[in-house]
């Protein structure tokens, strides 16, 4: 799990006079499972969409690493696989049809259509997720929990290197999300994909994560493994929470957390 993927260096973000990245540098390893979290504006989707070039830059450079070059815009759609914070699906698709658009960056060219072997990776990733018996219903009449997995499954045929998960499992329940973080952590173990995650549960990180990075007003504040950066002085930095830390039979941090005496609330 040693070899560089990607190298982000100093890399800064404006939207117009704004400045929401402030220097961030970090290399993405293979085969790494890397949290990236922060409290709610900190900039996670804003880094996770200047990966994936949808976001401009006004600073810095993403290099692949070892060399001095940046991935182009077809490269770079084949780089990634992404599930996006916000969905946005609003058209009356069958689930099988929604996965398949995950295949769009392998089409030949623009003109080709889908191959068999396009649809064999979309009846091979239903399967994995439990949606076979789905395939056919239209994703407007699914749960949320249900459309979800459907969005995780189109992001899983895209089979790009480098996995972008924003709140991926923000609408599943507890199972399903140990699920996705389960799939997830097999997919780094192997097939070496690197996975970059942005989470809210602190535990779920805690569990699953190699490294954990921790955004506030859009610099990394704090990075390493869960053990190494999971304290109560650090959660009172980033989140303004008093938090107890513990560490559980594996050895891994676990965390209870509770409001700040004097905290503002919501009344
Ligand atoms: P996070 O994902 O960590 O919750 P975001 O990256 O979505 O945070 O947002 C970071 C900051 O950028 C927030 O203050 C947000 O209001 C602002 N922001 C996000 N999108 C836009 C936009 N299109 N125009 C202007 N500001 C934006
Ligand atoms: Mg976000």
């Amino acid at each position: 799990m040693n070899t560089d993927i990607l190298d982000i260096r100093d890399l800064n973000f404006s939207y117009q006079s704004r400045e929401i990245l402030r220097e961030i540098s970090l290399s993405l390893k293979q085969g790494e499972f890397l949290g990236f979290l922060g409290p709610n504006g900190s900039g996670k989707s804003t880094f996770l969409k200047n990966l994936l070039g949808f976001l401009k830059p006004s600073g810095g450079k993403i290099l692949y690493a070892g060399t001095n070059t940046v991935p182009g815009g077809k490269e770079r759609a084949r780089l990634f696989s992404f599930v996006p914070q916000n969905t946005g699906l609003r058209s009356s698709f069958a689930v099988k049809d929604v996965i398949l658009m995950g295949r769009l960056p392998h089409l030949k060219d623009r003109w080709a259509g889908y191959s068999a072997e396009d649809r064999e990776k979309v009846r091979e990733v239903m399967k994995v997720l439990g949606l076979s018996s789905m395939a056919d219903r239209n994703v407007m009449s699914l749960s949320g929990g249900e459309l979800q997995k459907v969005i995780i499954g189109r992001c899983l045929v895209q089979e790009g290197d480098i996995i972008l998960l924003d709140e991926a499992t923000s609408g599943l329940d507890l199972n399903h999300s140990i699920e996705i973080m389960e799939l997830m952590r097999k997919k780094t173990a192997e097939e070496s994909k690197t996975v970059v995650a942005v989470l809210h549960d602190l535990n779920l990180a805690s569990q699953y994560c190699d490294r954990i990075v921790l955004l506030k007003e859009g610099r990394i504040r704090y990075q390493g493994s869960p053990l190494e950066i999971l304290s109560s002085e650090v959660l009172e930095d980033i989140y303004g929470i008093q938090a107890m830390v513990g560490i559980d039979a594996y050895g891994r941090p676990f965390v209870l957390p509770r409001r700040a005496a004097g905290a503002a609330g919501v009344s």
